[in-house]
């Protein structure tokens, strides 16, 4: 009870987090010299700082610290910043690998990101206590927190159909979420645009979202419509603020964007949506991806929700069903509007037993050398098996919009076939901080560190402070860059210097060391009374 209470006043709260050191990080290392940005927003400073035992131990002048490091690297010239923190990956597939190199996730560390969270899109199993065990002993590159998402829950309950859940179904999915927010996740996501998920209505998500928030999480949601499919973007904003308001879950927006024509400039709406809420106290937040393009499939970016019920089966039978055919053709041809035509839609990895000819080609480029409509050769390419397109679907005005809000942090929604994977952060600071000039070198930092940190609840993480755990980026201001485009997506970026992931080098002069440094970061419940036995 005494230990209860003391963890309560968060006396150790850090300790829960000190994850098991490897021994390359028992050293006591510095960084001098070089500009310390510490994730606050607060001006860089010239300044040094030394790492013991997986913990940030000093920041300030190393010959006045009283300090002797077993070594000292040399950052002059170099940024200090604390390692990124990517609140919306697709990354749980690599992480769980059978192979070293897949779990040591290159594409995120050569970025400058030390941790990563996974099941967004309402993708996230239950069972984060069991995974976070088999990830930490098999090793992982970067450090990864977990939401359960609700894709994986209504599934297991009531399958792929298109109804609302029963009191008792509803009950059972509450269950799944309680026992996975007890062992750790950081909230409830959902994918309310994807099937089946589509299927679950407002308050059957309220009524998952208060789970969450009872237990401290926060809802994190792609919404149910960035466009002008269904119901519209504004109304998908004000649904996901009105889970927040009824749930008491703090709200965070996955990858914010006015997606295709229908909707270019409602950012403004959308920004002033949530700017109220956030005046009448609700915790709302979003994070973004600096590109034009978003990366899907060509039969979600196309086909009518409607049409997905029973999923890929479902669709294909309707496909060769003359009564249903003429709508879902009439439907996907709006779609590929909203989408802003077949010229912006790049095909980029096959799926099943797809053509991989066609990788690197447009739609329309594809149509037009089969001298066939757009919509009847992207029937053609999901019957095939199907394909990943980058959607050239943003306008750069609500790109600049949103990313000017300081509730929006980096997030790169990182998915195979999309330069997102690889390129994210370094593509947010060359377009915000050194081409674009929309925001200082701090703030850019602040968006990926202590921002996301704050927001997730990564406590002990995403600043340069003493106590805090070693999770350090040092980068080449000059030569930090992405390396990745749509053409090729999967190059590693450049600029990245060293990065110590819990105290442990996983770079070293722009290499890998190999090291399996990152952790499974589960949230300490212990204090709160729903999680007890
Ligand atoms: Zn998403």
């Amino acid at each position: 009870m005494l230990a209860k209470t003391l963890q309560a006043a968060g006396a150790f709260a850090l300790a829960a987090l000190v994850p098991a050191a490897p021994a390359a990080a028992m050293q006591t290392l510095a960084f001098t010299g070089g500009t310390v940005v510490d994730g606050s927003g607060a001006p860089g400073r010239i300044a040094d700082i030394v790492t013991q035992d997986g913990r940030i131990v000093f920041v300030g002048a190393l010959d006045e610290s009283g300090l002797t490091p077993d070594r000292i690297i040399a950052a002059d010239g170099l940024v200090v910043a604390p390692g990124f923190i990517d609140p919306h990956t697709h990354a749980l597939a690599d992480l769980a690998a059978a192979e070293a190199d897949r779990r040591r996730s290159d594409n995120i560390l050569f970025q400058g990101v030390t941790t990563v969270v996974v099941g967004n899109d309402g993708g996230g199993e239950p069972a984060v206590g069991s995974l976070a065990e088999d990830l930490r002993a098999r090793g992982i590159g970067p450090n990864v927190g977990f939401l359960v998402g609700l894709g994986p829950i209504r599934t297991a309950v009531i399958g792929e159909d298109n109804r609302t859940a029963t009191a008792d179904e509803l009950a059972r999915m509450q269950a799944m979420l309680a026992g996975g927010m007890c062992e750790g996740a950081i909230g409830f996501s959902t994918g309310l645009h994807y099937t089946p998920q589509n299927f679950a209505p407002l308050d059957e998500v309220v009524a998952l979202a208060t789970v969450a928030a009872e237990r401290g999480g926060l809802y994190d949601s792609h919404i149910r419509d960035e466009s002008s499919y269904s119901q519209g973007l504004v109304a998908s904003i004000e649904e996901a603020i009105t889970v927040g308001q009824r749930s008491g879950a703090p709200v965070h927006i996955a990858h914010i964007k006015a997606l295709g024509p229908d909707v270019w400039g409602q950012s403004e709406a959308v920004i002033a949506r949530v700017e109220a809420a956030r005046a009448n106290g609700l915790r709302v937040t979003a994070d973004q991806y600096p590109w034009r393009a978003s990366g899907t499939r060509l039969a979600n970016a196309l086909v009518p929700r409607w049409a997905l019920d029973g999923g890929r089966e479902g669709l294909l039978a309707r496909l060769d069903d003359p009564e249903v055919r003429p709508r879902l053709v009439a439907e996907m041809h709006d779609n590929l509007r909203r989408r802003a035509g077949a010229e912006a839609l790049l095909l980029t990895r096959p799926l099943r037993g797809a053509d991989p000819a066609l990788g690197g080609h447009t739609l329309a480029a594809i149509a037009e050398q089969r001298g066939e409509d757009a919509v009847e050769t992207a029937i053609a390419i999901i019957r095939s098996g199907g394909y990943r397109v980058a959607s050239f679907v943003m306008d750069g005005a609500d790109i600049e919009a949103f990313a000017g809000q300081d509730w929006v942090m980096t997030a790169s929604d990182g998915s195979t076939g999309h330069p997102r994977r690889f390129a994210t952060f370094p593509k947010a600071y060359r377009d915000l901080v050194v081409d674009g000039g929309m925001m200082s070198l701090e703030r850019f930092v602040r968006r990926s560190t202590g921002l996301t940190a704050d927001t997730f609840g990564f406590t002990g993480r995403g600043y340069l402070r003493e106590g805090y755990i070693a999770d350090i980026v040092v980068f080449d201001p000059q030569s930090f860059a992405p390396r990745a485009g749509y053409a090729a997506p999967e190059e590693l970026s450049e600029g990245v210097r060293y990065l110590l992931v819990n105290g442990a080098l996983a770079i070293e002069n722009g290499a890998t060391t190999g090291a399996l440094a990152g952790q499974p970061v589960l949230r300490d419940t212990s204090h709160i009374d729903l999680c007890e036995e």
